[in-house]
């Protein structure tokens, strides 16, 4: 198939803003390729998100918008310096491509028409080049890729390697289009894509019957996004509420997905990376706690001393680490407290938590390295209970407590009523960095205040929230400032732009209205606590939890 015909599409879509209309684009679309393989029809699911690998899959492509630039220089003989000056005063890249191509004097003879499987799969041949050379293949991917491309086609290969799409297309458009399309339940769609975690699956199976979609369901070895939790408005409101509840401790550290297939151990974050090698012991005490079965479970590992947890902090520096595990295994030891078991032989997702929890007493066999959440059940008669563990959560150094439904299933990816998390202290928002500014004086060299944005989970987009600067010390200045060069989409004066990539959490005494940002609120007295290495772009909060938390502000 042409990748003009996606290419066609794209336009459409991006050129209206009304979600139903995008919708229907897709959904049309969908219907033209129905006879076409099913292997056709998963890229296509995955270019319309504007991805090359499911979200599953901890492979990521190995281009950079340096690499893109030098490759439209080679071809075009343009230099370098001239298109990162177009970069910085237009800001997207795919309509610099777009530019560059159509004025492109030089003459191709032997153009080959692009297809979807020759752009998917360049695009995914970066991913697995390493070496001394690499560079120079991955470029020769990529130029082969403009060589044959149209203006447009151009424009869309390079925001699929920016992984900027640029047409508002979100999760739920999609879920809706591939139901339209294929005249199948929204509800049962949704369902499918919640518990394998790929569209592009969730699509062929659609194709092929409603059958095959109901089949789907959660596979050890393939990460699902974690459920997660709204804000409670207090205990005795949330136990209301929700009637019976598994009540919890919280704790600080990093949130794990455990899979065992065959004989196989693998350990996935929040944001669905691969680290099992960076955990070792966590494996060894899991294989000891648990039977020799297939399984997913989840919890969250903390580092402790002396048998208390330690900070936050610690317990990156141990997953993020690559060399000298064995060293870091001494000086930070960890454990892990298991919350929730969502496959056990077969799936149990869908089984409520209360049963998953009396699962999760039966099969493992806790110690000093294992054990589950502390945990209460209680209802409006015993409010007292929930009160009593969160002062004995925080009195214990942990974050604060937990509350869940015990009726509810575990939904993947969702920010529900049915998980609401309650802690001591003033709240915060994971905030993208969008922009920065270059400080004054001794800080001239470094970014001295980030533009942080919020995701609006309607379009994709990330919408700007507020600028902070307090917060950092000198040793993160330096740090990030190094981080967030490789980020730089443009640079006017002071004012840089940034891809979005690098999250960071961020206190703040009080949300107001404002017209300077693109929310339409922004934060009193922001403070920087940490960057979120642990989560995802897809898990940045939402305009709708900011709704949430003025809600809670004014109440
Ligand atoms: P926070 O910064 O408050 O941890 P978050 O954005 O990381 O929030 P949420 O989904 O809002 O994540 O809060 C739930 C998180 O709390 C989980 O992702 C998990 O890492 C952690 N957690 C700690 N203890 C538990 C528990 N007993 N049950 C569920 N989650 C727990």
């Amino acid at each position: 198939m042409l990748y003009e015909e996606l290419v066609d599409v794209y336009e459409k879509i991006g050129s209206t803003t009304r979600r139903l209309e995008k919708e229907e684009i897709i959904a049309n679309f969908l219907k033209t390729i129905k006879h076409k393989s099913p292997e056709t029809t998963y890229d296509v699911t995955l270019l319309l998100q504007g991805k090359i690998f499911p979200p599953w899959s901890d492979k990521e492509m190995g281009v950079s918008t340096q690499l893109i630039i030098k490759a439209l220089s080679k071809m075009l003989g343009e230099n370098t310096k001239s298109i990162e000056n177009k970069l910085a005063s237009v800001g997207d890249m795919g309509e610099i491509t777009e530019e560059l191509v159509s004025n492109n004097k030089q003459v191709t003879f032997f153009k080959v028409p692009l297809t979807i499987t020759k752009v998917i799969n360049n695009l995914r041949k970066t991913e697995s080049i390493t070496g001394s050379n690499s560079q120079n293949k991955k470029l020769n991917l990529i130029l082969e890729l403009y060589s044959s491309a149209s203006p447009l086609e151009a424009k869309y290969i390079t925001r699929t390697i920016t992984e900027k799409l640029r047409i508002g297309v979100g999760e739920g458009t999609l879920v809706d289009a591939i139901s339209d399309a294929y005249g199948i339940d929204k509800e049962i769609i949704d369902r499918a894509y919640m518990l394998s975690n790929d569209l592009g699956e969730v699509a062929t199976r659609a194709q092929e019957s409603i059958g095959a979609v109901k089949e789907l369901s959660i596979t050890p070895g393939k990460p699902i996004k974690p459920m997660l939790a709204q804000l409670s408005p207090g205990i005795r409101e949330s136990i209301e509420e929700m009637g019976e509840v598994v009540c919890e401790t919280k704790y600080d550290g990093i949130r794990v997905q455990i899979h065992k297939i065959g004989d196989e151990i693998k350990i996935f974050t929040r944001r669905l990376e691969n680290v099992t090698q960076a955990l070792p012991e966590i494996v060894e005490y899991i294989r000891e706690a648990l039977p020799d079965e297939d399984y997913i479970i989840e919890g969250e590992v903390i580092a402790t001393r002396d048998n208390k947890p330690i900070s936050f902090q610690y317990i990156l520096q141990r997953v993020k680490r690559k060399y000298d595990v064995e060293k870091m295994r001494e000086k930070i030891p960890l454990k892990i407290f298991l919350f929730d078991v969502l496959y056990y032989k077969e799936p149990v997702a869908e089984q409520p938590i209360g049963q998953r929890r009396q699962l999760l007493e039966e099969i493992v066999h806790t110690s000093d390295d294992v054990e589950l959440s502390t945990m209460k059940v209680v209802s409006s008669d015993n409010v007292g209970d929930a009160e009593e563990l969160f002062n004995w959560s925080i009195d214990n150094g942990h974050e604060g407590i937990m509350f869940k439904d015990v009726s509810s299933p575990y939904s993947p990816g969702k920010r529900g009523k049915n998980m609401l998390k309650f802690k001591p202290v003033r709240e915060t928002l994971d905030c993208v960095i969008t922009g920065g500014l270059y400080g004054k004086g001794k800080r001239a060299k470094f970014f001295g205040s980030y533009l942080l944005s919020l995701l609006d989970s309607q379009t994709g987009e990330y919408k700007t929230l507020v600028h902070a600067a307090t917060g950092m010390d000198d040793e993160m200045l330096a740090s990030l400032t190094d981080r967030m060069q490789q980020y730089i989409l443009s640079t006017n004066e002071q004012i840089v732009t940034f891809k979005p990539a690098v999250i960071l959490e961020v206190a703040y005494s009080e949300i107001v209205e404002s017209n300077e940002y693109e929310a339409g609120y922004s934060l009193r007295f922001p403070a920087i606590k940490r960057v979120r290495d642990d989560i995802g772009l897809d898990q940045v909060d939402t305009l709708d939890k900011l709704k949430q938390m003025i809600d809670l502000q004014n109440n």
